[in-house]
C-alpha cells in the first residue's frame, strides 16, 4: 500500500508460522450481503486438501456468529470451538480433498468501512475494505497467515442502485426483486489480506493494455470530467511495468476505485486497487497533486506482494521497497532523468538525516518504519541494479517472480536467485544495504552525481556556497532554459536570500510555473519590489501557488486585500479545497470585505466540518476556524465526533485541537456547555479526550 503521510507510520507485524501445515485451502466461494447497520452476513464454501490426516481445521474469524456448519455433507454441531477469533471444527479428516460450508454474521469494527450511510444525501453511500494491517478475518472467515493462499470467488448481494467491485472477473450480474447479485471469479490463489470490495455509485471507463489486459477505471458520476487527469498515464504505466518487469501481468484484469475517507493513499488488493478520492483531480490540481506515483506503486505490487508474497513482516522489503522502486522507474519513463534522480535525492536526504540522528533502521528489521521499507528499500534496489548491471538485474527479477509465482518468499530467496543470475557473491550488498542501520550516504551521493549532471552541479554549488562569500555566487545565472527545473527549484528553496530582489523579480517574470511556485513558497515576506510579480502569480494555473500567493499578498499589502480576494473568489483548489478554505478565512477576518456576506462565509466555512466532506477538507476547516475563533456549535460537535474517526491522522489532529481548546478558560466553558447536550457516547468520548 502507499501511506499518505510517509514517515514513521507503524506496521503490524505477524510472526511467521504456518498455522496448519497439513492442510491446504485451495478455493473459497463466498456469498456476501452487507447491511446498512454495518453488519455483513454470508456463506462460505471452502475446498481444502488434507496432506496427512488431521483432527481439526480452523479459520480466523473475528466476533462472528456461525450457522449451518457442514463438513462435506455432515452437519457439525457439537464439534465447534470458537473464542471470538478462531473458529475450530473438530473431526477426523483423512488424507484427500474435502469441503466445509457455513454461514456467518459479522459486525466488523475495522477492515470494512461504511461511508455516508448516516446522512440523507443521495449517491454518497459507500462500503469499502482495507485488508492489510486490518485483517480480512473481521468480515470474512479467512486466514491472517499470508502463507495460506486461496482462490477467492466472491458473490455480493446488494440493493440494485449500487455497483460492486471486487477481485477477479465479473462473471454475472443478476437482478431479483430487491437485490442485485454481482458474481466475481478468480482463477489464481492469493493471501487473504488482498481480498477486497468497494460498493457505491460508480461508473467506469475501460481500456486495454498493449498486452490486452482490461483496465477498468472507476469514478463517481459527479467526477466524470476528472477521469482523464485523475487516471492520466495509466496505460503508459501499465505497459511500461509489464515490459520492464518482464513477466506478464498475473491477474485477469485491473481495476482502480477511488473511495471516500480511505485510510491510506492506496491499497493494492489483487486486481482491484482501492485508493483515496483525494487523488481525483482536475487538470490544474494535477500539477501539484496527482495519482501517478500511487497508481504505479499499487500496480507494481500486483507482482511484488500479490504474485510473490513475503513469508512474514521481516521480508517487507520485498513488497514496499520493490513497489516504491518500480513506481520511481515509471516516473522516470514518464518525466525523465532529472525528475527521477532529484526525487531520489530528496528521499536520500531524509534517510541520511534520520540515519545521522542515530535513528537509521535495517531493512531486515521487521519493526522498521515505512521510511525504511519504502524509501531505503527503493534505494537498495537502485544500488543493486547499479551493482549487477541492468540486464542481470532484470533477468534476476524475472527469475525470482517466475520461481515464486503464487507462492511466498524471503529476502534470502530473492538474493539467492539474484546471486545465481549475477554469478557473483552479493553478501556485501546484503550487509551494506539490508542489514546496515545506517544509510550509505557517500556512495549514494557519488551515484547521483555520476548519473545526473544537474545534481553534480548542485553538490559543487553547495561546497562553493559554504566556502565563499554569497556575492561571489551568481546563483541567478542558472535561471536559463538549459538548467533542469528541479535544480532551479532547489536553488530557490535553499538560497533565495542570496539572490538579489531584482533578479528574483526577473525569475518570477520569465520562469515556468513550477519554478515560479518555488519562489512563491520560498520567499516568506513579499518585498515591495516584487509586488507586481507576486500579483501576477495569482493567476498561475496551480492551486498551491494561488494559495501561497493569496496569503502572502494579503499579509504584505493590507490596502489591496479586497482586490486580491475578488480575484480568487470562487476558486476551490485541490481536493482538500485549499484555496476556498483560505479564501473564506481571509474574507472573514478582513472587516472591509463584503460585510453583508460575512454570515454566508461563516456558514460556508463551518459547513465544511460536516461528516459528508472528506477528512482532509474537514481537518483544514477545523484548523482555520480554530485560528480565527469562529467554530460554531455544530462544528464543535463535529470536531468531538471526529475524535473517533477511522483515519488516525485525522483522529489525532481532532483530539489535539480539542485539548488545545480546553487550555483556555473560554474554550473550557464552551466545551462544558456543549457537553450537557451531547448524547452519552459523545460525552464519554469528549471526557476521554480532555482527561489528562
Ligand atoms: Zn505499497
Amino acid at each position: 500500500m502507499r501511506l499518505s503521510l510517509l514517515p514513521f507510520a507503524f506496521l503490524i507485524v505477524q510472526a511467521y508460522a504456518q498455522k496448519q501445515p497439513h492442510l491446504d485451502f485451495t478455493r473459497v466461494e463466498a456469498e456476501i450481503k452487507p447491511y446498512s447497520d454495518n453488519r455483513i452476513s454470508g456463506i462460505v464454501r471452502y475446498d481444502f486438501t488434507v496432506n496427512s490426516s488431521v483432527t481439526s481445521i480452523s479459520f480466523d474469524a473475528v466476533d462472528m456468529e456461525f450457522s449451518n456448519v457442514y463438513l462435506g455433507t455432515k452437519k457439525v454441531t457439537d464439534e465447534i470451538e470458537y473464542d471470538g477469533k478462531t473458529l475450530q471444527l473438530k473431526g477426523n479428516l483423512e488424507k484427500g480433498k474435502h469441503k466445509v460450508t457455513f454461514g456467518f454474521v459479522a459486525k466488523p469494527k475495522q477492515t470494512v468501512y461504511f461511508m455516508g450511510w448516516n446522512d440523507h444525501l443521495e449517491g454518497n453511500d459507500q462500503i469499502w475494505t482495507q485488508g492489510q494491517g486490518k485483517y480480512t478475518s473481521h468480515w470474512l472467515p479467512s486466514f491472517d497467515d499470508m502463507n495460506e493462499k486461496v482462490e477467492f470467488d466472491l458473490t455480493f448481494h446488494v440493493p440494485p442502485k449500487y455497483t460492486v467491485i471486487s477481485n477477479g472477473k465479473l462473471k454475472e450480474v443478476k437482478t431479483t426483486d430487491t437485490l442485485k447479485t454481482w458474481k466475481y471469479d478468480m482463477t489464481q490463489p492469493m493471501s487473504s489480506y488482498l481480498t477486497a470490495f468497494a460498493i457505491g455509485d460508480f461508473d467506469k471507463k475501460v481500456m486495454y493494455s498493449a498486452s490486452g489486459v482490461p483496465i477498468e477505471l472507476y469514478f463517481e458520476p459527479k467526477d466524470s470530467l476528472k477521469v482523464e487527469p485523475t487516471y492520466r498515464h495509466s496505460k503508459a504505466i501499465f505497459d511500461f511495468l509489464e515490459k520492464e518487469i518482464g513477466v506478464a501481468y498475473p491477474w485477469q484484469n485491473y481495476k482502480q476505485v477511488p473511495v471516500q475517507d480511505f485510510l491510506y493513499a492506496g491499497m493494492e488488493n489483487t486486481g482491484c486497487t482501492i485508493f483515496s478520492n483525494q487523488y481525483v483531480v482536475d487538470s490544474i490540481a494535477f500539477i501539484d497533486k496527482n495519482y501517478v506515483n500511487v497508481n504505479a506503486h499499487e500496480l507494481a505490487h500486483q507482482w511484488f506482494g500479490n504474485l510473490v508474497t513475503e513469508v512474514s513482516g521481516k521480508h517487507h522489503w520485498l513488497h514496499e521497497g520493490f513497489a516504491t522502486y518500480y513506481a520511481y522507474l515509471s516516473e522516470k519513463q514518464l518525466f525523465g532523468n532529472a525528475h527521477f534522480y532529484w526525487k531520489l535525492y530528496a528521499t536520500a536526504q531524509t534517510l541520511n538525516k534520520v540515519s545521522g540522528e542515530g535513528e537509521g533502521e535495517a531493512l531486515t528489521d521487521p519493526g522498521a518504519g515505512s521510511l525504511t521499507f519504502y524509501e531505503k528499500g527503493a534505494w537498495a534496489l537502485v544500488m543493486l541494479r547499479e551493482r549487477v548491471g541492468e540486464l542481470t538485474f532484470r533477468q534476476g527479477i524475472k527469475s525470482y517472480l517466475e520461481k515464486y509465482a503464487f507462492k511466498n518468499a524471503t529476502i534470502s530467496n530473492f538474493l539467492a536467485v539474484m546471486t545465481r543470475v549475477a554469478k557473483e557473491d552479493l553478501s556485501d550488498f546484503r550487509e551494506e544495504w539490508l542489514e546496515n542501520d545506517e544509510f550509505p550516504w557517500e556512495s549514494v551521493k557519488n551515484y547521483l552525481a555520476s548519473k545526473e549532471p544537474s545534481l553534480k552541479l548542485f553538490f559543487e554549488l553547495q561546497e562553493k556556497v559554504k566556502d565563499t562569500k554569497v556575492t561571489d555566487q551568481k546563483l541567478h545565472q542558472f535561471f536559463n532554459s538549459e538548467t533542469p527545473e528541479p535544480l532551479k527549484r532547489q536553488i530557490l528553496f535553499e538560497w533565495y536570500q542570496k539572490i538579489p530582489d531584482s533578479s528574483l523579480a526577473k525569475i518570477i517574470q520569465h520562469e515556468p510555473l513550477k519554478v515560479r511556485q518555488a519562489a512563491a513558497l520560498a520567499i516568506p515576506k513579499i518585498p515591495e519590489q516584487m509586488k507586481s510579480e507576486f500579483e501576477s502569480m495569482l493567476s498561475d494555473q496551480s492551486y498551491v501557488t494561488q494559495e501561497a500567493v493569496l496569503f502572502k499578498l494579503w499579509e504584505a499589502f493590507p490596502a489591496n486585500r479586497s482586490k486580491y480576494l475578488d480575484q480568487l473568489d470562487g476558486v476551490v483548489g485541490l481536493p482538500n479545497k485549499n484555496v476556498r478554505l483560505l479564501w473564506l478565512t481571509l474574507a472573514l477576518v478582513t472587516p472591509e470585505y463584503q460585510p453583508e456576506s460575512k454570515k454566508a462565509y461563516f456558514e460556508e466555512l463551518n459547513g465544511y466540518t460536516a461528516e459528508q466532506f472528506n477528512f482532509e477538507v474537514r481537518q483544514l476547516a477545523f484548523q482555520y476556524l480554530y485560528q480565527i475563533g469562529a467554530l460554531s456549535d455544530v462544528s464543535l460537535r463535529n470536531l468531538i465526533k471526529a475524535c473517533d474517526h477511522h483515519v488516525w491522522q485525522f483522529k489525532k489532529s481532532s483530539r489535539n485541537l480539542i485539548r488545545e481548546l480546553n487550555k483556555s478558560q473560554e474554550g473550557k466553558t464552551r466545551l462544558n456547555g456543549i457537553k450537557i447536550v451531547l448524547p452519552d457516547q459523545e460525552k464519554q468520548l469528549l471526557e476521554k479526550v480532555i482527561t489528562p
